[in-house]
């Protein structure tokens, strides 16, 4: 059986002090919680404060993003060690944000994924296809392409320890969420990609979380969707209340 994740994305929120509010409004909110796994990641900013804030509670942190080389003249990066030293062991590699507005593709994501399990994090790679993509009947050519592309070359083993998260784009921060059958299809096919690429048992192994305007109203309807494993949530990790109901669903 595969354990649910629920992990909250801050994106770019959160000042210092209200990452650590945050973290400990959450952690007492959860704190019986034992069934499922909680992941934050909070801006690179916070994460050491936010990790060592949930040190001892069933809640664990991850980056949003990191880059592929270890060290260097690369500014403004962060590595996969940069990101455990702080207490990271989760990290969201390829979200549609950073392919929109920051040039990642197939080919960056593949590299930040094999980066990710050198360093022992757990990488959630995140796919999705656009509103045009959708209406044009593209979906599932999108995510073969997306999925093809970012898992290329991945051990077996490692593939079993990769979170895929599928984020529809037009349901990230919109208010929409995919319909539960419309997801269950895609996180289907997705599933079906990991056994032609790799084999059943990895499949089954893999946790393949729905993203896009989760709430405490939708989540319980979504995770009875045969394929859906978990949550990657935006606005609604933002307040500690909404993503314990999440947590909770
Ligand atoms: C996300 O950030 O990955 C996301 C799904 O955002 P939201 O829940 O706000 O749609």
């Amino acid at each position: 059986m595969r354990k649910p994740l629920l992990a909250g994305n801050w994106k770019m929120n959160t000042i210092s002090q209200e990452s650590v509010k945050l973290a400990i409004d959450l952690k007492n909110l959860v704190a019986e919680v034992n069934d499922r796994d909680i992941l934050v990641c909070p801006p690179f900013t916070a994460i050491s404060q936010v990790a060592d804030t949930l040190r001892d509670s069933v809640v664990m942190v991850g980056g949003q993003d990191m880059f592929w080389e270890d060290k260097g003249a690369f500014t403004g990066e962060v590595s996969g060690g940069m990101l455990k030293s702080v207490g990271a062991t989760y990290v969201i590699i390829g979200h549609s944000e950073r392919r929109q507005f920051f040039g990642e593709t197939d080919a960056t994501v593949n590299k930040k994924l094999n980066a990710a399990h050198k360093h022992g994090l757990l990488p959630i790679v995140c796919v999705g296809e656009t509103l045009a993509e959708r209406e044009g009947n593209k979906t599932l050519q999108v995510i073969e392409t997306q999925i093809k592309g970012s898992l290329n070359g991945l051990p077996k083993e490692q593939m079993g320890k990769t979170v895929v998260a599928y984020e529809p784009v037009w349901a990230i921060g919109t208010g929409k969420t995919a319909s539960p059958e419309q997801a269950q299809e895609v996180h289907a096919f997705i599933r079906k990609l990991i056994v032609e690429l790799f084999d059943q048992a990895t499949a089954d192994e893999v946790r393949i979380l729905y993203g896009g305007s989760v709430t405490p109203d939708n989540i319980k309807i979504l995770m009875s969707q045969a394929d859906i494993d978990g949550g990657l949530v935006g606005g609604a990790s933002l307040k500690a209340d909404n993503f314990a109901k999440i947590v909770k669903y």
